[in-house]
């Protein structure tokens, strides 16, 4: 049952009249709840308050799949004046980015172009961006961006997914890089072909990346709401004394917010994960995908009036 519902909701999370509609209807879905609202004016007092409660923050502007330059600009033009807004209410707050939204789909060139404009201004203001990791048919390409960026830029990082095959050797290839690494478990629909179908396989591999990133000595974000991959970094770490300023733990805004603060409150880094703006479709389509009950405020909004 969990299988199918996952299926269906990241079937569902692919349909563009959805989406039209999703925009129209917006908060009648509750989606206010996981998103920091649909301007970034409206998450500053959001990160403002998580930053006072101890937590750090990276902001990502929502949108993925654009296939048109003028809209892949508007993107870069929006992550340009998040990064002056973080420098200028002094927030503590990284962004992520999804190459998809700055014209991964159009072409290298753009990417690259639209990447050391949005790189260079946030090195100004010592902010990191993150890469968000797509779906497979786009890793090959999102880590080869990275690989280029990163000779250049030391503000950035990426994102590996254990629930595919090849991210081991993706590992062991950007070691040479030091890299700042987001891993997660990986949120899109993937065939069996390169990813492992089962569940256990994949908290297991996730296990070993985080074991591999953290003993190679480079920055670790374990970016999970899975007490077993927590309580797996915590004892690693332990072990190893890794001290605190090596690793932090990722979660999404409005997910698990009693095990964000418990964390913080023990003494490690809890970064919040907040997306904004109004393409938001997507987004919370694979929340649903990934665990129904996280959002099952969207399903009582829908059935509601
Ligand atoms: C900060 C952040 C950034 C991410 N970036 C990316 C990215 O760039 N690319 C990408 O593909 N994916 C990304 N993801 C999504 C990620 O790949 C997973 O799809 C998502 O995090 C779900 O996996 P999980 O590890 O949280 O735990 P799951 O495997 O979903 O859940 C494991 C167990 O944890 C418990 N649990 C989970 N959620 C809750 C809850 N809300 N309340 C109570 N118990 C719960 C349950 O016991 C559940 O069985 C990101 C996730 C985070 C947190």
């Amino acid at each position: 049952m969990e299988a199918i519902s996952k299926r269906f909701f990241l079937y569902l999370s692919n349909n563009k009249s959805l989406d039209r509609m999703a925009k129209r209807w917006g908060s009648k879905f509750g989606a206010d709840r996981i998103i920091g609202g649909e301007a970034f004016s409206h998450a500053i007092p959001l990160i403002t308050q998580l930053n006072q409660e101890g937590f750090q923050v990276t902001v990502d502007h929502l949108g993925e799949y654009v296939n048109s330059v003028d809209v892949a600009r508007e993107h870069v033009q929006e992550c340009l004046q998040s990064i002056s807004a973080i420098a200028g209410h002094q927030l503590d707050s990284e962004i992520s980015v999804k190459l998809t939204s700055l014209g991964l789909d159009i072409s290298q060139d753009l990417v690259l172009e639209h990447m050391e404009l949005i790189l260079s201004k946030a090195k100004e203001s010592g902010i990191t961006v993150t890469i968000d990791m797509e779906d497979s048919s786009r890793c090959h390409a999102i880590l080869e961006i990275y690989k280029i960026l990163r000779q250049k830029y030391e503000n950035i990082g990426t994102v590996i997914q254990s629930y595919l095959y090849r991210s081991d050797k993706d590992l062991d290839d950007l070691d040479q890089f030091a890299p700042y690494l987001r891993l997660v478990k990986g949120a899109y629909k993937e065939s069996g072909k390169v990813a492992f179908p089962e569940k256990h396989l994949v908290d297991e591999n996730l296990k070993h990346l985080i074991k591999k990133h953290l003993l190679n000595g480079h920055y670790t974000a374990v970016a999970s709401h899975d007490e077993a991959m927590i309580d797996y970094t915590i004892d690693l770490v332990k072990e190893h004394n890794i001290p605190n300023d090596r690793f932090e733990f990722q979660m999404l805004y409005g997910m698990r917010n009693q095990l964000q603060s418990d964390l913080l409150k023990k003494g490690y880094k809890v970064r919040i994960y907040l997306p904004y703006g109004e393409d938001w479709y997507g987004y919370f389509m694979r929340r649903l995908a990934e665990r129904p009950a996280n959002v099952s405020f969207a399903l009582k909004g829908l059935f509601s009036k």
